[in-house]
C-alpha cells in the first residue's frame, strides 16, 4: 500500500500493517474555533479529503482496502436522503473504481437533503428509494442480491476495524499536541450516530495516556446507539488491537453520550441546531446543517459554558470539501 501519510496506529499495532488499506486520507489541522477566546479548538477533519471530507474517510480507507482485496464490484450501502455516508462513499468508491448503490430511507427534507441527493447523482451513485426503513431494508436485501460482487456497508460504516481510523486519528492529534499545535484536550466534543468515531477517539486518548473525555453527541435514536452498544465496539475495536499486537494491559476509555440535543429525532431540526447550522456557516464558509454539526455545535456552546476552564476540541465532522456543486 502506498500512504499518503505516516499512521500513528501502525507504531503501537503493528499487525496492522497486514490489513488491506486504501490511502486517501491527508492529516488534518487543529485550529482555534472562533468565538471561544483561544480555549475551544476544532479538528478539521472537513479537509481529511479535497475530493469530499468529513467522518467517513478515514473509515473508508479500512473498508474500502478490504472490499478492493476481496474483489468486490459494487459497493452497496443504506442511508438517509441526505446521508453524508452515501455522498462520502459515492465519491471515495468511484474513484477507487467501484460502482456505488445506495438505498436510501426517507428523512426531513432540507435544503442540505436535496444538495447531497444532488452531489450522490454528479458522484456517480445509483440511487434507489426506500421509503420508510422497513421498505427500505427489504429493497436492501433485493438490491444485494442482484448487484455484482457486492460489498455491504451498513448505515455508519462503523465496526471494530472501520473504528481503528480514529484511534489512529486520536494518536494523530497526541502528534499535535507534542508539536506544541494544542495543550491536551479536557474534553472532546464530537457528534455521534453510530458511535465508532466516539469510540475511536475515546480509546485513542486512552492509549495516549490522556484523561480527556470524549463526548458523543446523540443525533439518532436510542435503539440504534446508547451507552450499551457504544460500551460493545469499545470491546470489540479493543480486541482487533490486541491481535495486532497493541500490549495488553487495562485501557479504560473515557466517553459520554449527551442525550440533550437531538430534539424530535434523526434529521429533525431544532432552534439550537439552526443556530448550530449558522455558526458552521461562519466557521467553515459552507453551509452547514442540522442532522449531525448544527446538534453537535449546539452542544458545544452548552458544554463550553458549562466547563469554563477546560479545553475543548471540537471534532468536525461535516465536509466542506467537495460540496460546491
Ligand atoms: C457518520 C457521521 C457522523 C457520526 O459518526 P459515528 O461514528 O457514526 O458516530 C457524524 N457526522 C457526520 C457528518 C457523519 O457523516
Amino acid at each position: 500500500m502506498q500512504l499518503a501519510r505516516a499512521l500513528p496506529i501502525l507504531d503501537v499495532a503493528p499487525g496492522l500493517s497486514k490489513r488491506p488499506f486504501l490511502s486517501i486520507a491527508v492529516p488534518t489541522p487543529i485550529e482555534p474555533m472562533p468565538g471561544f477566546e483561544g480555549r475551544v479548538f476544532v479538528k478539521r477533519d472537513d479537509l481529511v479529503s479535497p475530493l469530499y471530507g468529513g467522518n467517513k474517510v478515514r473509515r473508508w480507507e479500512w473498508l474500502l482496502g478490504e472490499a478492493l482485496d476481496r474483489g468486490a464490484r459494487t459497493l452497496l450501502t443504506v442511508g438517509g436522503t441526505g446521508s453524508t455516508q452515501v455522498t462520502s462513499l459515492s465519491a471515495h468508491g468511484r474513484a477507487a473504481g467501484l460502482a456505488v448503490t445506495a438505498i436510501l430511507f426517507d428523512q426531513p427534507d432540507t435544503e442540505f437533503v436535496r444538495e447531497a441527493l444532488a452531489l450522490d447523482e454528479r458522484f456517480g451513485a445509483k440511487l434507489i428509494r426506500g421509503g420508510g426503513y422497513a421498505s427500505t431494508a427489504y429493497a436492501a436485501l433485493k438490491a444485494y442480491r442482484s448487484a455484482e460482487k457486492p460489498y455491504f456497508i451498513a448505515p455508519g460504516a462503523s465496526g471494530p476495524v472501520a473504528n481503528l481510523a480514529y484511534v489512529d486519528a486520536m494518536l494523530e492529534v497526541g502528534r499535535q499536541v507534542d508539536a506544541g499545535e494544542l495543550p491536551r484536550p479536557d474534553r472532546i466534543v464530537t457528534a455521534c450516530g453510530s458511535g465508532g468515531t466516539t469510540v475511536g477517539l475515546a480509546i485513542g486518548a486512552a492509549m495516549l495516556g490522556y484523561e480527556t473525555e470524549v463526548v458523543g453527541v446523540r443525533i439518532t435514536d436510542l435503539i440504534a446507539s446508547n451507552p450499551i452498544t457504544l460500551r460493545a465496539f469499545a470491546m470489540s475495536t479493543l480486541r482487533v488491537l490486541r491481535a495486532a499486537g497493541y500490549p495488553a494491559g487495562k485501557l479504560y476509555p473515557k466517553l459520554r453520550m449527551d442525550h440533550r440535543f437531538i430534539g424530535q429525532g434523526y434529521g429533525f431540526s431544532t432552534p439550537e441546531a439552526e443556530a448550530g447550522a449558522r455558526v458552521y456557516r461562519d466557521a467553515f464558509g459552507v453551509a452547514g446543517e442540522v442532522t449531525y454539526s448544527g446538534k453537535a455545535l449546539a452542544a458545544l456552546a452548552a458544554i463550553a459554558r458549562e466547563h469554563p476552564q477546560e479545553t475543548i476540541l471540537y471534532w468536525n465532522t461535516l465536509s466542506s470539501t467537495g460540496r460546491q456543486i
